[in-house]
This record gives structure tokens, sequence and C-alpha cells, in this order.
């Protein structure tokens, strides 16, 4: 029996049960709404959030992973409040979200500095509170392995070695991201097992795809419903392909969204993406998946049995 951390407490891996691996409760710029309170109604937000999460619950839903770190607004009581709220686990993360340069606190600083403070975040709890963090994130984009990208590779890399917790990632599909994140993190002795490589459902290259899941990585199809970047259908024939080739036990889905970005005026993000939303893989993705050949025991695989076993292993190494 392994546990798993989420903003409520404890929990057997047995019990995640149906899990969206990436996704965001709130992604907020940093320190805007801090210095610029009348921009956030509180109460407005955490009844919108609830509302979305309990509808999500009722489409068979019972855990999210919350891949909201420094540099997306983490706000780590706020997301525990509705997680009470609404009934759903929520595994919450730390590490940092960056494209290329450092928070300057960190950029004078070494990599081990950030990787105590998110051991913290796992061991001890986040932002002063007893939530303690699942799981670890970072980013790679389009800029690539900047300096400041690499080192917060590094120090997700070694949090990771020292508590157990996986890494789950953001990257860059078309520009392969994913295989330099690999190097880096190999080259920290970290078992490429332990790691999701974010966002690669962006693209339909099944060569690209197939060398990160050699090399021992799961592979986050992770943004259904952002159309506008690679439509539905689209994405749902790459899944199905790989089930067909074999890759069931290293896919997991997820949409990458949230119930409110303040990034974009709500009703433009509402009119370009109507589809980036919690219902769309239990309610068009899996039936699409289906249709498309995909037996119930992959869509199991990749809903259930994966994220439980991303979360099961424990302890340093
Ligand atoms: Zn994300």
């Amino acid at each position: 029996m392994s546990s798993v951390n989420t903003v409520t407490g404890p929990i057997d891996t047995n019990q995640l049960g149906f899990t969206l691996m990436h996704e965001h409760v709130y992604v907020l710029s940093e320190g805007v709404i801090a210095n610029f309170p009348r921009l956030w109604n509180r109460e407005e937000r955490i009844a919108q959030a609830a509302a979305a999460l309990s509808a999500a619950k009722a489409h068979g839903v019972s855990t999210i992973v919350d891949l909201t770190v420094l540099g997306l607004g983490r706000d780590v009581s706020l997301v525990r409040e509705i997680a009470q709220r609404s009934g759903t686990q929520i595994i919450a993360a730390t590490g940092l979200y960056t494209y290329d340069e450092l928070p300057h606190y960190f950029a004078s600083r070494d990599a081990n500095v950030m990787a105590d403070l998110f051991v913290t975040d796992i061991e001890a709890g986040v932002q002063n509170t007893d939530v303690k963090a699942g799981i670890l994130k970072c980013a790679t984009d389009a800029q690539g392995a900047t300096a400041g990208v690499e080192k917060v590779l590094r120090a997700v890399a070694r949090a990771h070695r020292r508590t157990g917790v996986p890494i789950s990632t953001h990257t860059h599909a078309a520009t392969q991201q994913g295989l330099k994140q690999q190097d880096i993190f190999e080259e920290e002795g970290v078992d490429l097992s332990r790691v999701v490589i974010g966002h690669s459902g962006d693209t339909e290259d099944i060569a690209y795809l197939e060398k990160l899941i050699e090399r021992g990585s799961y592979i986050g199809m992770d943004r259904f419903g952002i159309d506008t970047m690679l439509s539905m259908e689209k994405r749902v024939a790459t899944v199905a392909t790989l089930c067909e080739r074999g890759h069931a036990d290293r896919m997991v889905l997820s949409h990458d969204t949230s119930v409110y970005i303040d990034w974009f005026e709500p009703a433009m993000v509402k009119q370009a993406v109507p589809r980036w939303h919690f219902l769309h893989i239990s309610d068009e993705v899996i039936p699409a998946l289906r249709q498309s050949g995909v037996t119930e025991e992959q869509i199991t695989t990749m809903t259930v049995d994966n994220p439980r076993r991303i979360f099961e292993p424990q302890g340093s190494y």
C-alpha cells in the first residue's frame, strides 16, 4: 500500500480513481492580484470553482492533479477550500514555471536552494499550511533549456530524488523539448519512468513520442480542449495509434484547463476554445477514443492505472 498527499490529506493510491493528471484550479499572473486586489472576487471565484469541480466529479472525475506552482499564482489554501466544497481529490504541486528567466531570488542562488524549498513543500507543507505537495513541476518551452530553465529542471530532479514524488513537465512538443528534459534528468540520476513529459499530445509525431516512451517516461496527452493548437480529432487519433502500437501503459489524459485563467478575458477563452473544460474528456474524448478502437481496458489503464502507478513508488533513491 502506498499513500499520496492530496490538499485534504493523504489517501491510498488505490483511492485515486479516474485521475486528470495535468490541470489547474486557477492560473493567475504571479503578483497581480496581491497588488490589485480589486481584480479578484474570492467568494465568486470559489463558488465558480466548487461548481465546476462538483460537475467534474458527477461526470466520473475523482482526482485532479493541480500543477500550479510559483509562476502560475499558486494558493493552496484556496485550492483546499475548493476541494472540501466540491468533494474532489486534488493533488498540489511544487516547482517553478518559467520559459526562460528566473525570479531574481533564484537567479543569484544555487539550484540546491530551490531544491530545498521544493523538498520543504513536499515534506512539511506549502505556504505555511499543512498541505503537502504530491508532485514536482517544471517547464521547457520553445526557447529550450535556457540557463534559468536548466536550473529549475536540476532542482526538480534533486528534490525528486530526495523525496520520491513524481515529476510532471510542460514542454513545447513541436521542438521536441521532452528529449532535452530527459537528458537533463538522466544526468541528475532520475529514473525516467518517474517522469511525465507533458503536452506531448500537442504533436502528431509518433516517432518523437515513441522516443520519449522508449526511454521509460509517461507522456501527457494533456491538452484536450485546446482545439486551436490541435483538434480533438487529431489528438484522439494520436492516442488511438499509440494504443494500437502497445503504449496505453505509457499515456495519461488531461486538459491543462482551469476554472479561471486571468491571462485572457474569460469571454475570449470561451469563444476560442469552447471545449476546454473539465468535462470534455469524460463526455467527448472517451466516447471518441472508443469509436477509434481504443478498448475499455486501455481507457482504464490511461485514466486510472497509470496515475496510480505514477504515484505509487515511494521514498528517496
Ligand atoms: Zn498546465
